[in-house]
């Protein structure tokens, strides 16, 4: 069970919420949004658990939806081809694709369970992996005590009294953030930090006043263009990718608090006037209003942080079973020297045994956060781990901003989080070119043991802001830091099948003709598709009689050259009977048994050129024989092919 996803998480929502109610805010429309947020919350919850089978859970997930990453290139015509089969075929639409990555995102048509579609996926050996589409939260935090003005805190703040003036204190934990700030070099790197939340309120005085907001200058406002070329139009504040639009504003409260705190940890947010801010806080919305978000979303935000120069990335938030989407992302940011911080989550749950996601994913570069108090005690609510929660952070009674100017008190590991997120920013503010690894290690090895954490953390301590900057002046940069852990899962049915016959029955029906499908979408398809299968099959050896007449969608050609394959570290050599702009007929029964991917290299008819072809060993039932498909082949091969076949003669 997800430390984030229970229905009790909702309930209390809705009990939170009704309490918040109670006149005592100074900002009562904000206080009646959370309880319908609540309630929404609430419903929306108790329809949407489904089975997993491959994850072993009950996680909850968005109904229908799931999300397939293809071996291989997505611009190679084998996964076009699939793509264009699980739609015209396969009842499923197509909601999206990471250009890149090879991974797309589905929508099941019809009624059939999704864990059925997952199974029956997982089973083709173009998969590498396919999930459902888990719903992911925003931990449900307390909020201690009223909402307060801005203009209260910053009276307070420069009040002749102590007691006034240390009110609004955001946590008095011993966790040493001034001293550290004195510590901090006067010029350095501004780091941006990214909120992975509900968005943040970016004209927030806070915010506003210190000019803390990251700001994509690459990008000219309101002209409708993708300046950049980022794929993002008019993404000058950062993204909203809950409602897939350029305004990251917080219609929930809780991206907008851990902001705050990040920002927090790097100056004082209530003396006023404030300093100029040393960091910048780049928002990236995928919570909803009702604090819910997708692992599509998530996977969306994270790349778009690493893409758009954030260095830091704070993950407030959890939920779902295993996701490999996830994982493929957080290791991007990893291998991108992006440092990873992410809440332990707020059930009291020993995440060793229960791991709760993305905290528990065993990234190098990752930082799982518990929440302590005041006093150095584990907060009653947050989950520990003495392998995988690594450090404790203030997540008691926490002083931040909350939406339309009001500043607040909230508790829980999400408040913990950006503490260390914000306490990355300063040593790379330091130390700029330090890998995420290091920064890790001069977070864990600044901080100070306390007995509470003794057998609930892997450092066994919580944070110290001022040790780990001084150490971060004179830590020198490597080149290199250790291999992530943490991997995709592949499915079994996919690697027992991995010798590829599984294409060729997927597409199978796809001979059937150009009926199967209508539409620009569908005919494109199906074009890329007879291109693909129905000439680069390349006959070996025929196993059985050819069943059926068959048409080839290009001539064949009579040829004599002599090729190379390479299977594994096994180079075998034979010769090239036939070739189209499909594929080349070869001769020789010696590949026969080697399955998998195959690099050939072909000389032109003269001899005189010779190009590698990639392609993958292939069963066709419809045409009884095997082949190497050339479905990886890039253009530059295939147009060597059609000028050598211009001047051969016609193969039977
Ligand atoms: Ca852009």
């Amino acid at each position: 069970m997800s430390a984030f996803g229970k229905m009790s998480d909702a309930n209390s929502t809705l009990a939170k919420a009704t309490r918040s109610i109670i006149p005592a805010s100074t900002d009562h429309a904000f206080r009646l949004r959370k309880l319908c947020v609540g309630i929404v919350s609430f419903l929306a919850a108790s329809s949407i658990n489904v089975s997993v089978a491959s994850a072993q859970v009950t996680s909850e997930a968005v109904p229908g939806e799931i999300i397939v990453k293809l071996k291989g290139s997505g611009k190679s015509l084998k996964s076009q081809a699939f793509l264009g089969k699980a739609v015209s075929e396969g009842g499923l639409a197509h909601k999206g694709s990471w250009t890149g990555l090879n991974m797309h995102h589905f929508k099941v048509n019809d009624s059939r369970p999704v864990d059925a579609v997952i199974q029956q996926m997982q089973a083709d050996p173009d998969v590498e992996y396919v999930e459902p589409n888990y719903i992911l939260r925003r931990p449900d935090d307390t909020e201690d005590g009223e909402a307060v003005s801005m203009a209260e805190v910053r009276a307070a703040a420069n009040s002749s009294s102590s007691v006034a003036s240390s009110s609004f204190t955001q946590s008095n934990a011993p966790v040493q953030f001034p001293q550290a700030w004195e510590a901090a070099s006067a010029t350095g790197t501004t780091i941006v930090v990214a909120v992975v939340d509900t968005g943040v309120d970016y004209n927030h005085a806070v915010f506003a006043d210190s000019g803390a907001m990251w700001v994509n200058s690459r990008e000219v406002p309101n002209n409708g263009v993708d300046d950049d070329g980022n794929g993002f139009v008019d993404d000058v504040r950062g993204w909203n990718f809950a409602y897939n639009s350029n305004n990251p504003m917080d219609d929930d409260g809780h991206g907008t608090h851990v902001a705050g705190i990040v920002l927090g940890a790097t100056q004082n947010i209530s003396a006023y006037p404030m300093s100029p801010a040393r960091i910048r806080i780049m928002p990236l919305k995928f919570l909803d209003s009702n604090g819910m978000g997708t692992t599509s979303d998530a996977v969306k935000a994270i790349y778009y942080a690493v893409n758009n120069g954030a260095k830091v990335i704070n993950n407030s938030w959890g939920g779902g079973g295993y996701s490999n989407a996830l994982v493929e992302a957080l290791n991007y940011a990893y291998n991108n020297k992006v440092v990873l911080v992410a809440a332990a989550g707020n059930s009291s749950n020993n995440n060793d045994q229960s791991p709760t996601y993305p905290a528990s994913y065993p990234i190098p570069g990752l930082i799982s956060v518990a929440a302590t108090t005041d006093l150095d005690n584990l907060a009653s609510f947050s989950n520990y781990g003495a392998n995988t929660v690594h450090v404790g952070a203030p997540g008691s009674g926490i002083y931040s901003t909350y939406p339309y100017n009001t500043y607040g008190r909230s508790s829980g590991t999400s408040m913990a989080t950006p503490f260390i997120a914000g306490l990355s920013a300063l040593i790379l503010r330091e130390n700029p070119n330090l890998t995420a690894y290091q920064v890790r290690e001069l977070v864990f090895s600044g901080a100070v043991p306390v007995a509470s954490l003794a057998s609930k953390t892997t450092t066994q301590s919580r944070m110290n802001a001022y040790n780990s900057v001084q150490a971060a002046k004179s830590a020198v940069a490597s080149s290199s830091q250790p291999n992530s852990q943490a991997s995709a899962q592949r499915a079994p049915a996919a690697e027992a099948q991995a010798a590829g016959c599984g294409l060729v029955k997927a597409m199978r029906s796809d001979f059937s003709g150009p009926g199967s499908g209508d539409g620009m979408k569908q005919l494109t398809f199906f074009g890329v598709l007879l291109l693909m299968m129905a000439p680069v099959l390349i006959a070996m050896r025929m196993r059985r009689q050819a069943a059926a007449a068959y048409r080839r969608r290009f001539p064949r050609y009579q040829i004599a050259s002599e090729v190379k394959l390479c299977v594994g570290d096994r180079e075998l050599v034979g010769s090239v009977s036939s070739i189209s702009m499909g594929g080349a007929q070869v001769n020789t029964d010696a590949w026969l048994d080697n399955g998998g991917v195959v690099a050939m290299v072909i000389k032109s008819p003269d001899g005189r050129e010779e190009i590698t072809v990639s392609g993958k060993v292939v069963w066709s039932e419809e045409k009884k024989r095997y082949g190497v498909a050339f479905q990886d082949a890039d253009t530059s091969s295939l147009n060597s092919i059609a000028r050598w076949t211009k001047s051969l003669m016609r193969a039977s």
